[in-house]
């Protein structure tokens, strides 16, 4: 019998915010497997806001996702059918199959394009966010751009989330002072008490930046000294501000801008007057780090010290709500979709 995929493709690119329409579901049949190929039933989408970046064909660290194609995004899921000599029918893997029930995934090349994963110890979605690649970024923007060491004070932004959340414990865990920056109480709550924050300031609830300058002073009072940027704007100005000399600033996000809003640096000159090292990074492109980084949180999610959240929506139909929910902030941790 013919089994049938549900996808995702790029209808359009947005102007401004992205919307459903851009989105286009389709239904097509599964082709026959040639030598070589894997067939792969995907149970997790995740959702990113670099999917933002790609649905743009502005200039970017990486080219603009196709109109028409598949939308690009981390899955994991089952192989369910195989012709490949290194993979077998209930193995668990984790790929980029993007916005769809299955992928056709050939395995045979030099490097495939799906990896096994031991879900005996770590949750199979766990390999889209904390043992994935949100977790690598938090790990190599920290430990390789803020080089943090005990008895400093490193903030994050969107803390609570797949990258924040895990930047904060890690920071924790080599002795710093950890001040995270989120929207909304109860995300601020649970970072210092479920992920051991030291501190957590509800920019929502500081909105003018004087008011927000004055939170971060308090809750950092001897500077800070590592910086991990996930947000931009009016955040990244009142972090400039109180900055320590010869501090260390990783730009992994601008989720402020991703809509294409610009975000102006009110105070450029403090970059000079404070010595700060600011550098962006693309996880990606430091693919020899992963295994190392994976191995490191693997066991501390193996173990339980290492804890994250997941907010799960129900159905690839609900992947265009979502991911738009995730850039507006109402993902509470991981964003991934159940297929
Ligand atoms: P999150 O799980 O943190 O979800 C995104 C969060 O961003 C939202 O929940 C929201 O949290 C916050 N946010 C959204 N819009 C705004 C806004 N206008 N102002 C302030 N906060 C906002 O996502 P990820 O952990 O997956 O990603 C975090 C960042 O890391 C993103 O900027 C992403 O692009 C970047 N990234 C970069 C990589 C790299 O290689 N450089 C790789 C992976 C991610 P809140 O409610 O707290 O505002």
């Amino acid at each position: 019998m013919t089994t049938m995929n549900r996808r995702f493709v790029l209808a359009s690119r947005p102007t401004g915010a992205a919307r459903e329409d851009n989105f286009r579901l389709e239904t097509v049949a599964v082709p026959e497997l040639a030598p070589g190929q894997v067939l792969v039933r995907h149970h997790y989408l995740s959702l990113d806001p670099y999917m933002r970046g790609r649905m743009s064909d502005q200039k970017s660290y990486a080219a603009p996702q196709p109109v028409g194609e598949v939308m690009i995004g981390g899955t994991v899921g089952e192989v369910v059918a195989s012709q490949s000599a290194s993979f077998a029918v209930g193995d668990q893997v984790v790929g980029m199959g993007g916005w769809q029930d299955y992928a056709v995934v050939t395995t045979d090349g030099a490097v495939p394009s799906i990896r096994k994963v031991d879900t005996t110890r770590i949750p199979l979605q766990a390999y889209l966010g904390a043992v994935g690649m949100p977790g690598v970024t938090a790990w190599y923007g920290l430990n390789q751009i803020c080089e943090p060491k005990a008895g400093e004070t490193v903030a994050v932004s969107a803390a609570s989330g797949a990258v924040g959340g895990m930047v904060g414990q890690l920071a924790k865990a080599k002795g710093c002072r950890v001040v995270g920056i989120a929207g909304g109480p109860e995300k601020c709550d649970y970072v210092v008490r479920e992920l051991g924050f030291d501190a957590c300031i509800d920019y929502k609830a500081a909105r003018e930046p004087q008011a927000f300058e004055a939170r971060l002073r308090e809750a950092t009072p001897s500077g800070i000294d590592g910086y991990f940027e996930n947000v931009g704007g009016m955040i990244l100005d009142a972090v400039l501000s109180q900055m320590n000399g010869l501090g260390r600033i990783a730009i992994c996000g601008m989720i402020a801008g991703y809509d294409g809003a610009p975000l102006p640096l009110a105070q450029p000159s403090l970059i000079l007057r404070s010595r700060l090292k600011v550098q962006g990074f693309i996880v990606s492109e430091h693919m020899a780090l992963w295994p190392r980084a994976l191995a490191e949180l693997g066991a501390g999610v193996a173990a339980g010290t290492l804890k994250y959240r997941e907010t799960v929506a129900n159905g690839l139909d609900s992947a265009p709500g979502a991911f738009l929910g995730l850039l507006a902030g109402k993902n509470f941790g991981k964003q991934l979709v159940k297929l």
